[in-house]
């Protein structure tokens, strides 16, 4: 390919995706989810379920195209959708949100980072810190901004950062400190000391909190506290969520961002000449969702656990050393055991070896730091309790 010039070359730098020859390569997840196909293995990478969500969900969707709800909503996001983001984080989190004010609406987390990113960072001399290894997106978007990417390690088993770490990667040319919590691809949550510390130190320094909460209904026996809880972090975070993970749609790619006004003027800015708006069927059918009962949402984080216990008890069983996720799609496993020194070659094999599908974790970790994560594996327990024991029963007998 004739080398043509632009922001695609650091974006794809900054994911890593970009080859010696200098071409871009796909991402780690369109990789493995074209490796799963064409061998016919059974597929435990790309977060997605591989169950129909809510039925009251997808008939809304459903009703809403019949109904003509099909040209554009207005830029900001369905009146109707933005009242019940509000609704929810009063319900679930006791955050007081004005629906007009607070809220945007966006093509899936993904667009809510990008244009979050792209709005708040001016140059190269802005600093993003993110706790590693990282959503490959985070380092691509941050590239594509421009900005100086820092990290912070979380190391196994319990993936919860270092505080003295964390305090002295923060600094006045902190432009956002960026949090995924509950953590893909390790599935930690964050403990309330570290929030702190996150809300602290973005005070101290005057930086923004851009925090990425898609897993936020899907953790195990403990609550989602968002950090736009704490009162130092309030005024300065952008909270993303969106729908995919937790109504089983990841397809819809309809997700938001709560903030301060200020905030949500600066993003709209941007996010306007992105895709102005999106998904006009399925807003009002996520409102439908966030409007579920109380049992929903319990039994959709119980119903993971339960597979997450399945795949987990599995994978030991196998011989690989197990993380325990406190939330989360995935889990984490140690190959070093079975004498695996290298996951990337591992899970290259992997689907043609034994017929699964794995993503190593050094896809989510910069070339600097992957040394530390040679030997580990993602695993996603989304999947029907049937697919589970198959994945189980072929590593068994391959391994
Ligand atoms: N953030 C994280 C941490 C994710 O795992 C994902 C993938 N689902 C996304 C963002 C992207 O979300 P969406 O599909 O809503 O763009
Ligand atoms: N969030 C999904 C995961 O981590 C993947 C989304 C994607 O393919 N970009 O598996």
């Amino acid at each position: 390919m004739t080398r043509i010039p632009g922001a695609w070359q650091r974006t794809a730098r900054g994911a890593g995706l970009l080859s010696v020859h200098g071409e871009p390569s796909p991402t780690i997840f369109a990789e493995m989810s074209a490796r799963a196909l064409a061998e016919d293995a059974i597929n435990l990478g790309q977060g997605f379920p591989d169950e129909q969500g809510p039925p009251e969900v997808l008939e809304a969707a459903q009703r809403a195209i019949g109904d003509g709800v099909n040209q554009y909503p207005p830029g900001p996001g369905a009146p109707e959708l933005r009242c019940a983001i509000a609704s929810h984080q009063e319900r679930f989190y006791g955050l007081s949100v004005d629906p007009d004010r607070d809220v945007l609406v966006t093509a899936g987390a993904t667009e809510a980072l990008a244009a979050t990113l792209l709005a708040l960072i001016d140059g190269p001399d802005d600093e993003v810190v993110v706790f590693e290894p990282y959503y490959d997106a985070y380092a691509a978007l941050v590239a594509l901004a421009g900005a100086t990417l820092r990290t912070v390690p979380l190391r196994s088993p319990g993936f919860q950062p270092d505080l003295d770490e964390l305090t002295a990667t923060v600094c006045d040319r902190t432009r956002v400190i960026l949090v995924n919590d509950p953590h893909n691809p390790t599935g930690t949550v964050f403990t309330a000391e570290v929030r702190s510390q996150i809300a602290l130190l973005a005070d101290r320094h005057d930086a923004y909190i851009v925090t990425d909460e898609v897993y936020e209904h899907l953790t195990f026996d403990l609550p989602h506290v968002p950090l736009a809880a704490d009162p130092r972090a309030a005024q300065r975070t952008v909270t993303i969520s969106s729908a995919g993970k937790t109504f089983s749609v990841t397809g819809w790619k309809i997700g938001w961002i709560v903030a301060h006004p200020a905030l949500i003027a600066a993003v709209t800015a941007v996010k306007q000449f992105l895709t102005y708006t999106s998904g006009a069927p399925f807003q009002p059918a996520v409102a439908a969702g966030l409007g579920l009962p109380d049992t929903f949402f319990a039994s959709r984080s119980a119903d993971l656990k339960r597979r997450k216990d399945l795949l987990g008890d599995g994978l030991r069983e196998v011989g690989f050393v197990v993380s325990e996720p406190a939330g989360t799609y995935f889990t984490v496993a140690d190959a070093a055991p079975l004498g695996v020194r290298d996951a990337e070659e591992f899970c290259r094999a992997l689907p043609a070896q034994a017929g699964v599908v794995a993503i190593p974790l050094t896809a989510f970790a910069s070339a600097a730091h992957r040394a530390q994560y040679a030997t580990l594996l993602r695993f996603a327990a989304c999947r029907r309790t049937e697919t589970i024991e198959e994945a189980i029963r072929r590593l068994r007998l391959s391994l």
